[in-house]
């Protein structure tokens, strides 16, 4: 891989040709915000293709690069500009604007590869010695600044070797992975046994089991399958005062809970080394998919709200596009015009109110037959028409393609970023509009929001939002733009977020999220963890 920018914050190879839809998409959405014929200084891709020079330069000394070469051999510890780089952000929007500008970049002073949990347990306790900080890494997906080196150190990367299945249980349907393995490295070990892990964010191609739990994420399909803590049965974690092994059993009474506190810790507390999953039966062959159109928005989640409080099995993937989400979904594939067009009109599903409901059941065959048969019902009842398999079999397809969007989009001048909550059904709509509302004020933006994850007491609201770019103030723009959002979520009942977790984002906010004696139990126990604080200095309240 050549040590450019570009290579440094892109989603992908970049060698890879852009795909057809998504330059077509990136036309369709240039139209809609009139930005033709923007100047290259919008798109701040002007060193993309330059090699890496960081200003700030490691500060790693010569005795500690020994130390740390005898603990894991000299491969694995890289000094080197473009490691650093790659090492120093996430993919938050404002992540790839710094990396793009070059601007108020903090990266680690070295990166380093532990072979083994015994490398990490020496790692840790030579930095803890050392007073040097440490931030665990994963693939690096993470949208919520919760990677950068806030005081150097070292960014702790899994992916290289700590990767490895350890065991499948079959009898007690659990498979046990080393922390770095990533999304399709484990569900295609499982796949050829039969067996699925059920757990697909969209960054499911570049991001890791240890990534899942330390940020408390949800999969598309967390509906049937759960979050990622429904579906963790045992955890390992190195901490600066031991190893915690949660222990591994279907269910204990034997007071609090470790596992609670170290998934969603993200990377403050300790490193994730090994970790216990629950898998199920991969039945594909007796999946049913369903989609309906309805007439609005608010009736397609009444029917999503029955659904859920119905009792019986819900879908897995349960989806539901907002009508500018639906319509940018038709207007893309040329649905809103012509004859299906016309004919969406005549039936009552006019433009700015129609949304579409995707749903796809898994399990057995009875399960998924009952359920899209209670589905289908509750849709009719609430003037939602059937559209058969197809707009959730397009959807399928491209499931993890928008995340190849962004960088062509970025080189467009295109600003694109998201957003999400969760919220109890009775200020869902309340608060769906209220953020709307907001983004709305923000001149020309799209705003695309979906429904991905659905519980029986409400369900989360994904925002997407794209507008031109702002010049040289991008950054400084879209940072208060932003906070804004998640005011609105907190006002309006929601969470500061569903499942990107906190970081150095939305860690202002932890007070208003938590009562006062929660963060004084959740300091004690980061002082009684990492009494030094060299875990993740800056994320969290930490
Ligand atoms: C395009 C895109 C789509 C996304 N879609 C989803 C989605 O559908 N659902 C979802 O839940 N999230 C989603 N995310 C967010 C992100 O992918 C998740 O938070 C993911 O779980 C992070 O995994 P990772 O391996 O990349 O971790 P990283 O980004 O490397 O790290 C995330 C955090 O976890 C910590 N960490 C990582 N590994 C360990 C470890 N072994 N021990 C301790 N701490 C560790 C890090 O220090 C950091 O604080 C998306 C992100 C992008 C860019």
């Amino acid at each position: 891989m050549r040590p450019t920018w570009k290579n440094v914050y892109n989603w992908g190879d970049t060698e890879k040709p852009i795909d057809k839809t998504i330059e077509h998409h990136i036309e369709f959405l240039k139209k809609a915000l009139h930005i033709e014929g923007l100047s290259q200084d919008h798109s701040l891709n002007a060193n993309a293709h330059t090699e890496v020079r960081l200003a700030k330069r490691s500060r790693i000394s010569r005795q500690q690069l020994k130390d740390l070469i005898r603990i894991v051999g000299s491969d694995n510890v890289q000094i080197d500009d473009f490691s650093r780089a790659k090492h120093a952000a996430g993919k938050y929007y404002g992540d790839i604007v710094r990396l793009r500008m070059q601007k108020e970049i903090l990266p680690p002073d070295a990166v380093i590869y532990p072979r083994e949990e015994s490398d990490i347990v020496k790692l840790i306790r030579y930095c803890n010695t050392k007073h040097i900080a440490v931030v665990p890494w994963g693939a690096g997906s993470s949208v919520t600044r919760a990677l950068e080196a806030t005081k150097g150190g070292v960014a702790l990367d899994l992916t290289r070797h700590y990767n490895a299945v350890l065991k499948l249980n079959a009898e007690n349907s659990t498979v046990t992975v080393e922390a770095g393995i990533l999304g399709p490295a484990l569900e295609k070990y499982l796949n050829d046994k039969g067996y699925t892990c059920g757990h697909f964010p969209q960054s499911f191609e570049f991001s890791t089991v240890g990534g899942w739990l330390a940020a408390r994420g949800a999969g598309q399909a967390s509906t049937g399958y759960g979050r990622i803590e429904d579906i963790v049965v045992g955890v390992r974690a190195v901490t600066p005062a031991g190893i915690i092994d949660a222990g591994n059993y279907p269910a204990a009474s034997v007071g609090g809970d470790i596992r609670h506190f170290i998934m969603g810790s993200e990377g403050t507390l300790g490193v994730i080394t090994e970790v216990t999953l629950r898998i199920r039966k991969y039945n594909e062959a007796n999946a049913r998919m369903q989609s309906f159109m309805f007439p609005s928005f608010e009736a397609a989640v009444e029917t999503m709200r029955l659904m859920m409080q119905s009792q019986v099995m819900p879908p897995h993937f349960f989806r539901i596009s907002d009508p500018e989400e639906t319509e940018n979904a038709l207007g893309m594939k040329g649905k809103d015009k012509g004859m299906t067009g016309a004919l969406l009109n005549m039936l009552g599903f006019k433009k700015g109110g129609r949304s579409i409901l995707y749903a796809i059941f898994e399990g057995e065959k009875a399960q998924t037959k009952l359920g899209a048969k209670t589905l289908n019902a509750l849709a009719r009842k609430n003037k939602g028409r059937s559209l058969g398999t197809y707009a959730t079999r397009k959807w399928l397809e491209q499931r993890y393609s928008s995340a190849y969007m962004r960088d062509p989009m970025m080189d467009a001048g295109i600003r694109i970023d998201t957003l999400e909550t969760a919220v109890h059904y009775d200020r869902l709509i309340e608060l769906w509009r209220a953020v709307r509302e907001y983004i709305k004020r923000d001149g020309e933006t799209i705003c695309l929001t979906h429904i991905s994850h659905t519980y029986e007491t409400g369900a989360n609201l994904y925002f997407i939002f794209a507008s031109p770019m702002q010049g040289k103030n991008e950054l400084a723009q879209f940072e208060k733009f932003h906070k804004g959002i998640i005011d609105t979520f907190l006002a309006h009942g929601g969470t500061i977020s569903h499942h990107h977790g906190v970081g150095r984002l939305g860690a202002r906010l932890l007070p208003k999220q938590h009562s006062a004696a929660t963060l004084v139990a959740w300091r004690a126990l980061k002082k009684a963890l990492d009494p030094k604080g060299i875990m993740n200095p800056g994320a969290l309240i930490f």
